[in-house]
């Protein structure tokens, strides 16, 4: 167990933690569905793009392997790939997570912007926060989405594409959780929050 965790401190360098930065834009297109941090969203153009080109799961995808030292997701999920032709990309974000576990990370919390001009964006953020903390395997207080409006300025001003955005904060996972596992509330915390519920 020690010869485990002071792998795990080694591979966080000195402080434990380790940040990632990732951004992504994809073409508005007549033709495809819009689908933003694994929410699909009503409007009449989608994201252009090989898989279901999830800008906003791709800039978290991107932060996390930044985080991890590990090649981008162009490197690892190739464009070229039939497998990954229109392929949701929660499912990428899944793995990059998984791989973050299995290499003895917990991650502690991310944050994304969006730039969109259209459609807006307001009523779907939390369902994408919540969408994209359950592939992460965090609660999703953990996970912020921002949305801004490029107000007319440039391509995106003009609605031609989406750019995302994302910050991640990895460090080690605390000794005793297995490798791959999600964070799970403890039972004292859970049984706590259900009476706080009970009693508001
Ligand atoms: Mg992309």
């Amino acid at each position: 167990m020690a010869r485990s965790t002071g792998r795990r401190r080694a591979a966080a360098g000195a402080t434990g933690l380790r940040v990632g930065l990732g951004a992504d834009v994809h073409p508005l297109a007549d033709g495809r569905r819009l689908v933003l941090g694994g929410v699909e969203i009503p409007h009449p153009r989608g994201l252009a793009g090989h898989s279901d080109a999830d800008a906003l799961a791709h800039a978290v995808c991107d932060a996390l392997l930044g985080a991890l030292g590990l090649p981008d997701m162009g490197t690892r999920f190739p464009d070229v790939d039939p497998r990954h032709r229109d392929r949701p990309s929660l499912e990428f974000v899944r793995e990059v997570a998984r791989e973050a576990r299995g290499r003895g990370f917990a991650i502690h919390n991310v944050d994304t912007v969006l730039f969109a001009e259209e459609p807006c964006l307001r009523p779907h953020i939390e369902p994408m926060r919540r969408a994209l903390a359950g592939a992460l395997g965090v609660p999703p207080g953990a996970v912020g989405v921002k949305a801004k409006r490029s107000e007319g300025l440039g391509a995106l001003g003009r609605a031609e594409g989406v750019l995302a955005q994302a910050v991640v904060l990895i460090g080690a996972a605390p000794a005793g959780r297995a490798a791959g596992a999600p964070r799970k509330p403890r039972p004292g915390r859970a049984r706590a929050r259900s009476a706080a519920r009970r009693s508001r």
